[in-house]
């Protein structure tokens, strides 16, 4: 389902390289960030492969609406319910792997 050229999410989705999995199911996967920036720091990703959320929002907007739903239910077991959500869409802004993913980032009080 999910193997785009040499996209590293895509070969943690296969398994090639490991992760620390946090949630799976037949069309997303969820893992813990390697370098966390709050007590608890998912990333969640289509198996699809899509660069980013707006690719994602114009294709598979089903798919999407499930990621923030996983994302609800990370934070209703870590935090109460709280959490940022976070697309860094572009490299200007700050996204260095163009596999759609969203940062989840609960645990803690978050600073603004
Ligand atoms: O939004 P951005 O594209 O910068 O996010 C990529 C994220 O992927 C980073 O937070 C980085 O720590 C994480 N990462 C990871 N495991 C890897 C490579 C990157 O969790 N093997």
């Amino acid at each position: 389902m999910s193997d785009v050229g040499d996209c590293l999410f895509c070969k943690i989705i296969a398994g090639e390289i490991p992760s620390k999995k946090v949630y799976e199911d037949d069309s997303t996967y969820a893992f813990a960030d390697i370098q966390p920036k709050a007590k608890v720091h998912v990333l969640i990703v289509p198996k699809r492969h899509y660069a980013t959320v707006a690719e994602l929002a114009q294709n598979d907007p089903a798919e999407l609406s499930h990621i923030v739903g996983v994302a609800k239910s990370i934070a209703d077991d870590a935090f109460h319910g709280a959490y940022r959500l976070v697309f860094n869409t572009g490299e200007d802004a700050g996204q260095s792997v163009f596999h759609v993913h969203a940062h989840v980032l609960t645990g803690e009080v978050l600073a603004e």
